[in-house]
């Protein structure tokens, strides 16, 4: 049988790849039409070469994120890759969470791709989602509040993130080529935060 860390990644991959078209769609209009597609032959690579059975959830976020860096290319490659890899550094050895693991989490995922992009919050990227996200999920853990709640708020926030990422110019990444015609797009990078965010809630509830 599968384990949860392995479940949980499949969720995400199923999410990417069922809305590859949607995520290309976007990167035609303020990049190269290529976001979707990126993304779906790194999770496909994904659900395939990453082991069902490996108990150790940081390990195997760690190998997702060297699959993505080999197979996702463009900027987002690296970036998702890092991402995945400053993860599964954080649960080394961990075989199960919690919710202040989740935070801590997000603190090394948004260090780790701040760094590698030198992006900050409002440059129309995946961080106008993940950072939002992690503020509202960090406020409701510390203030005591369920996980249910929790990550519904992560999601919300990410979504109005996604919402904000149409209303400004992108200063980083192919989108940034077109200066003030970048505004009234929704960020491709964004969208997909989005619903690995959206994937990783839906499996925990259910
Ligand atoms: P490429 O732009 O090379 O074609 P993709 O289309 O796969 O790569 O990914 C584009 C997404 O990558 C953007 O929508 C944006 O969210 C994200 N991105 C691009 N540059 C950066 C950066 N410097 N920092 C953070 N995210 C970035
Ligand atoms: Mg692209």
């Amino acid at each position: 049988m599968a384990t949860r860390i392995y479940e949980c990644i499949k969720a995400i991959g199923d999410s990417i790849i069922a809305n590859k078209d949607f995520l290309t769609e976007l990167d035609r209009e303020i990049g190269d039409a290529d976001h979707g597609i990126n993304m779906a032959r790194g999770f496909t690579e994904v659900e395939e070469k990453v082991p069902q059975d490996v108990e150790d959830i940081g390990a195997v976020l760690k190998k997702v994120g060297m699959i993505l860096i080999a197979k996702v290319g463009g900027a987002s490659g690296p970036l998702y890759g890092t991402a995945y890899m400053k993860a599964g550094k954080v649960l080394a050895g961990k075989t199960e969470l919690t919710p202040e693991d989740g935070k801590a989490v997000f603190d090394e995922v948004i260090a780790g791709i701040k760094l590698r992009g030198k992006a900050e919050k409002g440059e129309k990227t995946m961080l106008d989602a993940i950072i939002p996200a992690s503020e509202a999920y960090a406020a409701d853990v510390d203030a005591g509040k369920d996980l249910k709640t929790a990550l519904d708020d992560m999601c919300k926030a990410a979504e109005e993130g996604v919402a904000f990422t149409k209303t400004i110019r992108a200063t980083k990444g192919r989108a940034s080529y077109l200066g003030d015609r970048s505004i009234g797009h929704q960020d491709p990078g964004a969208t997909s935060s989005l619903l690995t965010m959206q994937a990783i809630r839906d499996y925990l509830e259910k």
